[in-house]
């Protein structure tokens, strides 16, 4: 009875407006989740609010005390399933919620490390995620907490018993789709990506009802393709063959694996969109809309307002999924509502977000061979002609070029952090570059659409990750941290004047966020690639964060993979706070 009431509520909330989201019975309501950042007594979101600024207001814990953090606990996922921890804890009245490689969810005691139930995702075995078994984290709602599994599901669980509410298919994974990203919530939708970009996919937005997981819109990112709204159809992606020739555009790539970001201003949902198929570019004239590109998308129809393809005809694997985080700031002496995103191509692009209007594009890692800079007037690199792979002939593969960043990004899927104090964004970024060259290939269902070869390579002597403070105003580097190891986790900023970051080597990091001075470390016995959180619990401001090596780079880091061999595998959600 209590479910059907509020289903139908749902239903009109999400016809109307915000404020006539109903309280839920027992978690948190849509408006919370809006209002995540202004409550650090919980995280009940994915990046501390929708905008994903992954700022807290708490300054308990400050450049002067830090120093004494200790571990109140460390909980371990257990089990066999060690690989890559991407995830950022979600907290709530007294529970950590958590995801876990392999498509694991589990609720631990936030006060104490004890585990109040584990849920483990039956994973067939055709799964093909292309970059580690990873999961980046939860979405809770009201009764439920939601995350998507490696099969392309997105699953909901009652948070208080672990037991599944309801389960659905979001794509088919035999088709390559799986699903890595962190739900969003908006008036009471389920809203998140898909990934698969490396085998020919179509990448999508999907918005589901939450309270029973049914479909209420969903919007293609590559043209042609149709979308739905309602159970219907709704509206076409950008134009048939406007930048696609023949019929490229139905394996044309374009994942959303990173999900969106939203801002309730303008009622927009931002999502970064993926590299096309295949990798080759020279099997694929045009632009490729809308790869590689940041979409603004209607939450309540999922009609695209507007775009902004930073890597137009992408020939590097230049996925344009970042975090795209609104933020207000003061250009040229004008209050504007803007947008930053670290883009995998190695610049820093400021947008208007109301229109997509962009402000300013700035190199944040040490080389972009590919392009000399983003031309403000016409939006679009100036790109480096013989720096694009050559194309393959029938007998050979094509000419091998020198590319930085390398594919695996001058920043990947870790997230920045804005700070509203300093006014800077925190970037996690790795300066690396690769051997690249094309191949002839052709489609074929569930297999990989690369057409491309590649060896990344260390291009400093002294680091690859650099943790790089960025005026959006200016483009400046303000301070920077250099790490040995490629820098893979997020990023999180507190108005005690602090910057936390994982690093490979296995520390949890704190940092001065105006001077980038190192203040505290904190060895976790495992590589460090998840988010680190923070809120205030009986009085006292807390930190979490996952420990477990993998993701990408052991995958794929090539020559790099030199400077990490040594670490050691784990699974564990490590939580701090200071001596009593
Ligand atoms: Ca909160
Ligand atoms: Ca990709």
């Amino acid at each position: 009875m209590k479910r059907r009431f509020s289903i139908v509520l749902a239903g009109l909330a999400a016809a109307t407006s915000l404020s006539a989201v109903p309280a839920i019975a027992g978690g948190p309501t849509s408006a919370d989740i809006i209002n995540d950042a202004a409550t650090p007594g919980d995280v009940i979101s994915y990046g501390m609010g929708p905008q994903q600024q992954r700022f807290s207001s708490l300054d308990k814990l400050n450049t002067s005390n830090v120093k004494n953090l200790v571990p109140v606990f460390a909980a371990s996922l257990g089990g066999e399933k060690q690989r890559g921890q991407e995830s950022q804890p979600l907290v709530y009245d007294g529970t950590i919620y958590v995801t876990g490689s392999y498509s694991r969810l589990f609720a631990f005691d936030a006060r104490t490390g004890e585990k109040k139930w584990e849920y483990n995702a039956r994973l067939p075995d055709g799964i093909m995620p292309c970059c580690d078994v990873v999961n980046r984290g939860a979405a809770i709602h009201g009764d439920k907490v939601i995350f998507a599994t490696l099969d392309a599901h997105l699953v909901a669980l009652d948070r208080h018993t672990g037991k599944v509410i309801w389960n659905k298919k979001l794509a088919d994974y035999q088709a390559g789709y799986s699903a890595t990203a962190a739900p969003l919530i908006v008036k009471d939708m389920v809203i998140t990506g898909n990934s698969g970009g490396e085998f020919g996919v179509i990448g999508e937005v999907q918005a589901r009802n939450v309270d029973t997981g049914e479909l209420v819109w969903s919007r293609p990112t590559i043209e042609g393709h149709i979308g739905t709204l309602g159970g219907k159809p709704s509206t076409m992606t950008g134009k048939l063959n406007a930048s696609w020739t023949g019929d490229l555009w139905k394996t044309g790539g374009g994942a959303t694996w990173l999900g969106g970001t939203y801002d309730p201003g303008t009622n927009l949902l931002y999502f970064g969109t993926g590299n096309p198929g295949p990798w080759n570019s020279h099997l694929r004239p045009g632009d490729n809309l809308y790869t590689s590109s940041t979409l603004a998308i209607d939450a309540d129809t999922g009609e695209i307002k507007w775009h902004y393809q930073t890597t137009p005809h992408d020939g590097w694997d230049f996925d344009g999924v970042n975090e795209f985080i609104p933020f207000d700031a003061t250009m040229k002496g004008k209050p504007m509502k803007l947008g930053a995103k670290a883009d995998r191509n190695g610049y820093f692009y400021v947008l208007d977000r109301t229109n997509g209007k962009l402000l300013g594009a700035h190199k944040f890692v040490m080389q972009t061979t590919w392009a000399n800079g983003i031309d403000l007037k016409t939006g679009r690199p100036n790109y480096v002609a013989e720096n694009r792979p050559g194309a393959p002939n029938a007998a050979e593969k094509g000419k091998t070029v020198f590319a930085s960043p390398s594919f695996l990004g001058g920043k990947n899927w870790m997230p920045m952090a804005y700070s509203q104090d300093t006014g800077l964004f925190y970037v996690p970024s790795n300066d690396w570059g690769m051997d690249i060259w094309n191949e002839p290939i052709a489609y074929k269902k569930g297999a990989a659409y690369l057409g491309a070869g590649f060896t990344i390579k260390p291009i400093a002597e002294d680091h690859i990750g650099a943790l790089r403070a960025m005026d959006p105003a200016t483009g400046k580097i303000v301070w920077e941290y250099k790490n040995k190891a490629p820098l893979w986790g997020g990023v999180l900023a507190t108005r005690g004047n602090l910057v936390f970051t994982g690093t490979p080597e296995g520390y949890l990091k704190a940092f001065d966020a105006k001077t980038g001075a190192e203040l505290w470390k904190f060895q976790t016995g495992s590589g460090v690639v998840g988010s680190p959180v923070t809120w205030e619990q009986d009085g006292e401001q807390y930190v979490a964060v996952m420990s477990g090596w993998g993701g990408a780079v052991p995958l794929w880091g090539g020559e790099v993979a030199k400077t990490f061999k040594e670490i050691s595998q784990g699974g564990s959600l490590w939580v701090f706070k200071l001596p009593k």
